[in-house]
Protein backbone atom coordinates (compact mmCIF):
# COMPACT_ATOMS: atom_id res chain seq x y z
CA UNK A 1 0.00 0.00 0.00
CA UNK A 2 1.55 3.06 -1.03
CA UNK A 3 0.52 5.88 1.60
CA UNK A 4 -0.16 9.76 0.43
CA UNK A 5 3.16 11.87 1.36
CA UNK A 6 2.39 15.33 0.81
CA UNK A 7 4.90 17.67 1.58
CA UNK A 8 5.65 21.64 1.30
CA UNK A 9 8.35 23.33 0.04
CA UNK A 10 9.34 26.48 1.46
CA UNK A 11 11.83 27.71 -0.89
CA UNK A 12 13.72 30.83 -0.01
CA UNK A 13 10.89 32.59 1.97
CA UNK A 14 10.01 33.24 5.87
CA UNK A 15 12.18 34.47 8.48
CA UNK A 16 12.90 32.76 11.53
CA UNK A 17 10.09 34.35 13.96
CA UNK A 18 7.58 33.39 10.78
CA UNK A 19 8.93 30.05 10.14
CA UNK A 20 8.32 28.86 14.03
CA UNK A 21 4.75 30.39 13.50
CA UNK A 22 3.90 28.14 10.43
CA UNK A 23 5.55 24.57 11.60
CA UNK A 24 2.85 25.42 14.91
CA UNK A 25 0.44 25.92 12.90
CA UNK A 26 0.56 23.30 10.59
CA UNK A 27 1.25 21.05 13.81
CA UNK A 28 -1.94 22.05 14.90
CA UNK A 29 -3.88 21.61 11.68
CA UNK A 30 -2.83 18.14 10.94
CA UNK A 31 -4.26 16.30 13.93
CA UNK A 32 -6.34 13.55 13.01
CA UNK A 33 -4.35 12.79 9.07
CA UNK A 34 -2.88 8.97 10.78
CA UNK A 35 -2.83 8.06 7.27
CA UNK A 36 -0.96 10.86 5.80
CA UNK A 37 2.71 11.35 5.61
CA UNK A 38 3.39 14.76 6.06
CA UNK A 39 6.57 16.70 5.73
CA UNK A 40 8.05 20.32 5.39
CA UNK A 41 10.99 22.06 3.57
CA UNK A 42 11.95 24.88 5.03
CA UNK A 43 15.41 26.71 4.34
CA UNK A 44 18.64 25.17 5.79
CA UNK A 45 18.68 28.07 8.60
CA UNK A 46 15.62 26.93 10.22
CA UNK A 47 15.70 23.12 9.57
CA UNK A 48 17.17 22.83 13.47
CA UNK A 49 14.44 24.83 14.79
CA UNK A 50 11.37 23.14 12.60
CA UNK A 51 13.34 19.56 13.31
CA UNK A 52 12.93 20.43 17.33
CA UNK A 53 9.45 21.57 17.16
CA UNK A 54 8.38 18.39 15.13
CA UNK A 55 9.89 16.06 17.68
CA UNK A 56 7.31 13.42 18.45
CA UNK A 57 4.84 14.63 15.96
CA UNK A 58 3.38 13.50 12.79
CA UNK A 59 5.27 16.35 10.97
CA UNK A 60 8.57 15.39 9.26
CA UNK A 61 11.45 17.44 8.52
CA UNK A 62 13.11 17.63 4.25
CA UNK A 63 15.66 20.02 3.17
CA UNK A 64 15.83 21.90 0.04
CA UNK A 65 19.00 20.77 -1.40
CA UNK A 66 21.96 19.35 -0.12
CA UNK A 67 25.90 18.19 -1.79
CA UNK A 68 27.20 15.19 -2.73
CA UNK A 69 29.83 15.05 -0.42
CA UNK A 70 29.93 13.88 3.29
CA UNK A 71 32.34 17.01 4.15
CA UNK A 72 35.70 19.18 3.47
CA UNK A 73 36.38 22.24 1.83
CA UNK A 74 33.32 23.07 0.09
CA UNK A 75 32.30 26.18 1.12
CA UNK A 76 29.14 26.97 1.86
CA UNK A 77 27.48 23.70 1.17
CA UNK A 78 25.49 21.42 3.42
CA UNK A 79 26.22 17.56 3.61
CA UNK A 80 23.67 14.91 4.28
CA UNK A 81 25.03 14.10 7.43
CA UNK A 82 25.00 17.59 8.70
CA UNK A 83 20.76 17.65 7.57
CA UNK A 84 20.98 14.48 9.53
CA UNK A 85 22.48 15.42 12.53
CA UNK A 86 19.51 18.12 12.97
CA UNK A 87 16.66 15.59 12.15
CA UNK A 88 15.96 16.21 8.61
CA UNK A 89 14.36 12.91 6.66
CA UNK A 90 13.80 14.24 3.61
CA UNK A 91 15.76 15.81 0.57
CA UNK A 92 14.57 17.51 -2.34
CA UNK A 93 17.01 16.73 -5.00
CA UNK A 94 17.18 18.00 -8.41
CA UNK A 95 13.87 20.85 -8.31
CA UNK A 96 13.50 22.51 -11.86
CA UNK A 97 14.57 25.98 -9.90
CA UNK A 98 18.10 24.15 -8.98
CA UNK A 99 18.13 22.47 -12.30
CA UNK A 100 17.66 25.67 -14.36
CA UNK A 101 18.96 28.19 -11.72
CA UNK A 102 21.48 26.76 -10.53
CA UNK A 103 22.34 24.66 -13.43
CA UNK A 104 22.25 21.32 -11.33
CA UNK A 105 23.03 18.35 -14.25
CA UNK A 106 21.61 14.83 -13.96
CA UNK A 107 24.61 13.75 -13.03
CA UNK A 108 25.17 15.78 -10.28
CA UNK A 109 21.87 15.33 -9.29
CA UNK A 110 22.13 11.29 -9.05
CA UNK A 111 25.31 12.24 -6.46
CA UNK A 112 22.88 13.83 -4.36
CA UNK A 113 20.64 10.86 -4.53
CA UNK A 114 23.58 8.43 -3.75
CA UNK A 115 24.70 10.17 -0.99
CA UNK A 116 21.54 10.86 0.69
CA UNK A 117 20.66 6.75 0.67
CA UNK A 118 23.71 5.86 2.13
CA UNK A 119 23.25 8.72 4.49
CA UNK A 120 19.59 7.06 5.64
CA UNK A 121 18.22 10.47 3.81
CA UNK A 122 15.23 10.03 1.55
CA UNK A 123 15.50 11.73 -1.59
CA UNK A 124 12.11 13.66 -3.22
CA UNK A 125 13.84 13.36 -6.98
CA UNK A 126 11.44 16.35 -9.09
CA UNK A 127 11.70 15.84 -12.84
CA UNK A 128 9.38 17.45 -15.03
CA UNK A 129 9.35 19.03 -18.73
CA UNK A 130 9.83 23.10 -19.44
CA UNK A 131 6.71 24.38 -21.63
CA UNK A 132 9.34 24.41 -24.58
CA UNK A 133 9.76 20.51 -24.28
CA UNK A 134 6.36 19.83 -24.23
CA UNK A 135 5.16 22.12 -27.09
CA UNK A 136 8.17 19.89 -29.19
CA UNK A 137 6.54 16.50 -28.15
CA UNK A 138 9.43 16.06 -25.56
CA UNK A 139 7.71 15.48 -22.43
CA UNK A 140 8.30 11.82 -22.17
CA UNK A 141 11.73 11.70 -23.44
CA UNK A 142 12.97 14.62 -21.16
CA UNK A 143 11.17 12.83 -17.93
CA UNK A 144 12.62 9.13 -19.31
CA UNK A 145 15.86 10.75 -19.48
CA UNK A 146 15.63 12.42 -15.85
CA UNK A 147 14.50 8.96 -14.21
CA UNK A 148 16.79 7.11 -15.40
CA UNK A 149 19.83 9.18 -15.21
CA UNK A 150 18.89 9.97 -11.83
CA UNK A 151 18.50 6.90 -10.83
CA UNK A 152 21.54 5.47 -12.13
CA UNK A 153 23.35 2.22 -10.07
CA UNK A 154 20.81 2.64 -7.31
CA UNK A 155 19.87 -1.06 -6.19
CA UNK A 156 16.37 -2.24 -5.83
CA UNK A 157 15.97 -2.22 -2.63
CA UNK A 158 17.30 1.42 -1.88
CA UNK A 159 14.55 2.67 -5.22
CA UNK A 160 11.70 1.47 -2.77
CA UNK A 161 12.30 4.25 -0.74
CA UNK A 162 12.69 7.16 -3.06
CA UNK A 163 9.99 9.25 -3.50
CA UNK A 164 9.54 10.68 -7.72
CA UNK A 165 8.11 14.31 -7.94
CA UNK A 166 6.37 14.88 -11.28
CA UNK A 167 6.71 18.60 -11.72
CA UNK A 168 5.77 20.30 -15.04
CA UNK A 169 8.25 23.36 -15.11
CA UNK A 170 5.35 25.22 -16.55
CA UNK A 171 2.56 24.48 -14.03
CA UNK A 172 5.01 25.85 -11.08
CA UNK A 173 4.12 28.92 -9.26
CA UNK A 174 1.93 29.49 -12.41
CA UNK A 175 -1.46 28.64 -10.87
CA UNK A 176 -1.75 26.25 -13.97
CA UNK A 177 -2.13 22.89 -13.08
CA UNK A 178 -1.59 19.42 -15.03
CA UNK A 179 -5.28 17.70 -15.27
CA UNK A 180 -5.85 14.87 -13.13
CA UNK A 181 -5.83 12.80 -16.42
CA UNK A 182 -2.50 14.66 -17.81
CA UNK A 183 -1.38 13.60 -14.25
CA UNK A 184 -2.17 9.90 -13.71
CA UNK A 185 -0.88 9.36 -17.52
CA UNK A 186 2.53 10.61 -16.68
CA UNK A 187 2.74 9.23 -13.93
CA UNK A 188 2.32 5.70 -14.72
CA UNK A 189 4.73 6.51 -17.12
CA UNK A 190 7.23 7.18 -14.87
CA UNK A 191 6.48 3.69 -12.88
CA UNK A 192 6.80 2.06 -16.22
CA UNK A 193 9.94 3.83 -16.92
CA UNK A 194 11.29 2.71 -13.03
CA UNK A 195 9.87 -0.98 -14.27
CA UNK A 196 12.48 -0.95 -16.61
CA UNK A 197 15.21 -1.49 -14.22
CA UNK A 198 13.87 -2.43 -11.02
CA UNK A 199 11.26 -5.38 -10.32
CA UNK A 200 7.68 -4.86 -10.75
CA UNK A 201 7.44 -4.93 -6.75
CA UNK A 202 10.02 -2.04 -6.26
CA UNK A 203 7.76 -0.43 -9.59
CA UNK A 204 4.62 -0.53 -7.77
CA UNK A 205 5.66 0.64 -4.16
CA UNK A 206 7.75 3.81 -5.20
CA UNK A 207 5.72 6.85 -4.26
CA UNK A 208 5.11 9.39 -7.69
CA UNK A 209 3.89 12.55 -6.22
CA UNK A 210 2.60 15.34 -8.01
CA UNK A 211 3.71 19.52 -7.96
CA UNK A 212 3.22 22.37 -9.77
CA UNK A 213 0.12 24.84 -8.61
CA UNK A 214 -1.50 22.25 -6.18
CA UNK A 215 -4.31 23.65 -3.44
CA UNK A 216 -7.08 22.77 -1.76
CA UNK A 217 -9.31 23.69 -4.84
CA UNK A 218 -7.73 21.10 -7.16
CA UNK A 219 -6.04 18.64 -5.22
CA UNK A 220 -9.40 16.14 -5.31
CA UNK A 221 -8.76 16.17 -8.93
CA UNK A 222 -5.37 15.44 -8.79
CA UNK A 223 -4.95 12.69 -5.73
CA UNK A 224 -7.90 10.87 -6.38
CA UNK A 225 -5.67 8.96 -9.33
CA UNK A 226 -3.99 6.12 -8.81
CA UNK A 227 -0.51 6.24 -9.22
CA UNK A 228 -0.83 10.22 -7.95
CA UNK A 229 0.52 9.30 -4.29
CA UNK A 230 0.95 12.56 -2.31
CA UNK A 231 1.99 16.24 -3.73
CA UNK A 232 4.45 18.92 -3.30
CA UNK A 233 3.56 21.86 -2.34
CA UNK A 234 4.89 25.54 -3.35
CA UNK A 235 2.90 28.73 -2.69
CA UNK A 236 0.09 27.00 -0.84
CA UNK A 237 2.43 25.67 2.12
CA UNK A 238 3.44 29.28 3.02
CA UNK A 239 0.06 29.19 5.26
CA UNK A 240 -0.92 26.90 7.39
CA UNK A 241 -4.87 27.09 6.72
CA UNK A 242 -4.19 26.15 2.89
CA UNK A 243 -1.55 23.28 3.63
CA UNK A 244 -3.50 21.79 5.87
CA UNK A 245 -6.65 21.65 4.08
CA UNK A 246 -4.53 19.71 1.12
CA UNK A 247 -3.33 17.57 3.54
CA UNK A 248 -6.85 17.04 5.12
CA UNK A 249 -8.04 16.31 1.48
CA UNK A 250 -5.64 13.71 1.37
CA UNK A 251 -6.89 11.83 4.75
CA UNK A 252 -10.10 11.85 3.07
CA UNK A 253 -8.70 10.15 0.10
CA UNK A 254 -5.91 7.96 1.69
CA UNK A 255 -5.65 4.48 0.76
CA UNK A 256 -6.37 1.61 3.23
CA UNK A 257 -5.95 -1.14 0.94
CA UNK A 258 -3.45 -1.84 -1.53
CA UNK A 259 -3.51 -0.83 -4.94
CA UNK A 260 -1.88 -2.05 -8.17
CA UNK A 261 0.76 -0.17 -9.59
C1 LIG B 1 7.38 23.68 -6.15
O1 LIG B 1 8.13 24.63 -6.25
O2 LIG B 1 7.83 22.57 -5.85
C2 LIG B 1 5.96 23.89 -6.39
C3 LIG B 1 5.23 22.87 -6.67
O3 LIG B 1 5.53 25.19 -6.34
P1 LIG B 1 3.99 25.69 -6.52
O4 LIG B 1 3.12 24.78 -5.71
O5 LIG B 1 4.00 27.08 -5.99
O6 LIG B 1 3.69 25.61 -7.97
Amino acid sequence: MRRFFIAGNWKMNKAKDEACGLVEGILAGIEGCPHVDIAVCPPFTFLDTAAQKAVNTPLMIGAQNVYYRESGAYTGEISPPMLKSVGCGYVIIGHSERRIYFKETDSEINRKVHMCLKNGLIPILCVGETIGQKNDGRTFDVLNSQVIYGLEGIDDHLVRNIIIAYEPVWAIGTGVTASGDQVEEIHRFIRNTIREFACDEVSAGVRIIYGGSVNSGNAVDLLARDNVDGALVGGASLKAGPFCEIVKIAESLARTISIPG
